[in-house]
């Protein structure tokens, strides 16, 4: 037996509960199965159901737990009749973010033979791109603070030299990683709106200086409105985008919608000492509690985890276990046999669960 790694799990609220279970049934298959290391799951209290049963939606006890935790499952939290006084939802996955400083939001953008992508993607072109969003500060800074009087409101965006630089450094080690893979292209592309506001241009100047400590990679800049276009057009084009909380939040959408939606895109929150793995949907009650819900996302996010502990901790067999459930995924996509409605399936939720577990055995 190899070193054990403790998971805090967050079930979530909707289909939170529905798409955790099959995903911790795979971890747990897969743990079994290895010599090389072994998995616990703690599971923690959080969310809106929690909320509105107790006043609290993210306990400070399930905060510490989850620190202390080696990594972070996340299922969706949210739901959108719960709110706080000020009219907000609550969202303790954004809470989450910057209570431990996760400053990279990574989201993979992947189209692979079994995904019903809406792009008619050219012979001997393949789309495998990374957006990386930041997810401390930018347009989400004043989050919960906005000022609104009777006539006027206003956010503030917050872009710090100390975020950018790590987040600029993230993007480029990332790169460096794809390329040696033979997965990329070693390109990193700062998106941005750095002709309109002076927020981004300095973004951008971080961008540069930070560039020059990689002369291995390509470096270049891209205004966000023509990234959304290129992102349809030419998405083969990219490697590593990396950009601002709020463009990266609507550009991750974008992403899922070209993988062919929701319930395949994963995502990673990335800092330095933690890190959550949830997929970028939310917690769609409006199919909750009704087994067609798409795991997908959530097993791929999953994946990532093994991916990232593997590589933090040194373990080859959890790196492998990773790829090989990201391949499982890809192939239970494939055959097109097993998969939910919104990929236009009967399966249930449970029985695709079982589909991927059968893949990989
Ligand atoms: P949503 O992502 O929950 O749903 C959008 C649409 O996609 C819905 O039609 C839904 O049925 C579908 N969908 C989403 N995930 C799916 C899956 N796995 N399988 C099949 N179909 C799926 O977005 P929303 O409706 O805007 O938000 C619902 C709640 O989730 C809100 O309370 C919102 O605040 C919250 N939310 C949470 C997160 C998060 O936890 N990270 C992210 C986004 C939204």
């Amino acid at each position: 037996m190899g070193r054990s790694f403790d998971i805090a799990v967050f079930d979530g609220d909707g289909i939170g509960p529905e798409i955790m279970a099959p995903t911790v049934a795979i971890l747990r298959q897969l743990a079994d199965a290895s010599p090389e290391y072994a998995l616990s799951f703690t599971h923690l209290p959080a969310g809106a159901a929690h909320y509105a049963r107790t006043g609290e939606s993210l306990p400070a006890a399930s905060l510490d737990a989850a620190g202390k935790a080696d990594a972070v499952l996340l299922s969706a939290m949210g739901l959108p009749d719960v709110r706080y006084a000020d009219g907000t939802e609550i969202s303790p996955q954004i809470d989450l973010r910057k209570a431990f400083n996760l400053f990279a939001g990574v989201r993979p953008v992947r189209i692979g033979p079994g995904h019903q992508t809406p792009l008619k993607i050219p012979e001997g072109r393949e789309v495998d791109f990374v957006l990386i969003r930041e997810s401390t500060e930018g347009l989400f800074y004043t989050q919960g603070k906005g000022e609104v009087t009777e006539n006027e409101a206003r956010e503030t965006m917050l872009i710090t030299r100390e975020v950018s630089e790590k987040l600029f450094r993230f993007a480029f080690s990332l790169a460096q990683d794809r390329k040696a893979q033979g997965q990329g292209k070693g390109r990193v592309t700062c998106v941005d709106k750095a002709n309109v506001f002076r927020a981004f241009a300095f973004f951008r100047g971080i961008f540069d200086e930070e560039a020059k400590a990689f002369p291995d990679l390509v470096a270049d800049h891209a205004y966000v409105d023509a990234t959304a276009l290129w992102m349809v057009q030419k998405p083969w084009d990219f490697d590593v985008l990396v950009t601002e909380n709020m463009f990266g939040d609507i550009l991750s959408d974008l992403g899922a919608g070209l993988m062919g939606g929701l319930g395949v895109a994963p995502s990673a929150d990335i800092g330095l000492e933690q890190a959550v793995f949830q997929p970028c949907h939310g917690s769609a009650p409006d199919i909750a509690g009704q087994g067609k819900a798409n795991p997908m996302a959530m097993i791929l996010s999953a994946a990532m985890m093994l991916e990232w502990l593997g590589m933090r901790h040194d373990v080859l067999a959890l790196t492998a276990d990773g790829q090989r459930l990201r391949q499982a995924v890809e192939q239970v996509m494939q055959d097109g046999m097993s998969v939910t409605a919104d990929l236009g399936g009967q399966a249930t939720t449970a029985q695709t669960g079982g589909a991927v577990m059968a893949a990989l055995a």
